[in-house]
């Protein structure tokens, strides 16, 4: 039987081990038939990255460090010498000094957010300028945000003022192809234990916190993210586009919770 992403290809990047929202999305694009490549930051995570791409049938994995122009455009040629044309992204990266991930928003250094918004905000139009030159036939791109962009959540801090960036950017890019039928979305994402999350101050209490107060009553998965991307990479999601949707078992409607207490 026909599968959703059967014939497809398309880049994953930030995959660091199997606990990576862009492992999620890996899966659940795999078992409906997508052919995958990956890349990677660094050396060190190679030899975790390329057991896991294994897992999911693919041999395409490829250094790329998003601070660099030059990293990028060598992703992208050898992405064009593999495969030719490219049907979709996934950009699952982001980057803050941890020291600056606790405390006060007001206390960011210049430094710190002159980092934090080149590795997490224009890293997605940077390969998205490069991913573009590839999708020949449309296409369809996608990054990852958080709710801290919207509303103040705790130590989240120059991170909700990136992702707030990175939401606008997805609008703009969205009107910038759409006439190529290159669509361009963000998942917003509950919280979910990773390794870059756990740079993140008092990250046990905040996911508790939306156990109790998201309608569902509980934090999403990975894989969960990974349908909803499945969603927004197919045909399923083919006129949706500059749109942010939130994976997050509901957390981001709550104004404030019912307490079952009449007397309060
Ligand atoms: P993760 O640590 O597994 O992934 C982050 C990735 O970013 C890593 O693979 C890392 O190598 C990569 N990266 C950092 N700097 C880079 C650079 N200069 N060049 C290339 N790659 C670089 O953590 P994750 O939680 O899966 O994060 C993926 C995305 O999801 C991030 O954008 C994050 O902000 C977002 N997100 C996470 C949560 C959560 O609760 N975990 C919630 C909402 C959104």
């Amino acid at each position: 039987t026909a599968k959703l992403m059967d014939g497809k290809r398309g880049l994953i990047m930030g995959l660091a081990n199997d606990k990576s929202i862009a492992w999620g999305i890996a899966e659940a694009l795999a078992e409906h038939g997508a052919e995958l490549a990956f890349s990677y930051q660094g050396e060190a995570l190679k030899k975790r990255v390329d057991p896991l791409a294994a897992q999911v049938g693919s041999d395409i994995v490829l250094p790329c460090d998003v601070g660099d122009e030059a990293s990028i455009d060598a992703l992208f040629d050898a992405l064009a010498d593999r495969w030719g044309k490219l049907d979709f992204i996934v950009h699952a990266i982001g980057f803050s000094d941890k020291n600056e991930l606790r405390g006060r928003y007001v206390d960011t250094s210049r430094d710190n957010f002159r980092m934090s918004m080149d590795i997490s905000v224009y890293s997605f139009t940077a390969v998205v300028q490069r991913a573009e030159k590839l999708m020949t036939e449309g296409g369809s791109c996608l990054t990852l945000t958080y709710y801290g962009a919207e509303k103040v959540m705790p130590h989240y801090n120059v991170m909700g003022v990136a992702k707030a960036a990175l939401e606008a950017s997805v609008r703009y890019l969205a009107e910038d192809l759409g006439k190529q039928d290159i669509r361009v979305n963000a998942i917003s994402a509950g919280t979910i234990k990773t390794l870059a999350a756990s740079g993140i101050g008092d990250f046990r209490l905040i996911m508790k916190w939306n156990e109790y107060n998201a309608p569902l009553r509980r934090t999403v998965t990975q894989k969960e993210v990974g349908k909803s991307a499945l969603y927004l990479l197919s045909d399923l999601g083919s006129a949706v586009t500059g749109e942010v949707l939130h994976v997050d078992a509901g957390y981001h409607v709550v104004g404030m919770k019912a307490v079952d207490a009449p007397d309060i």
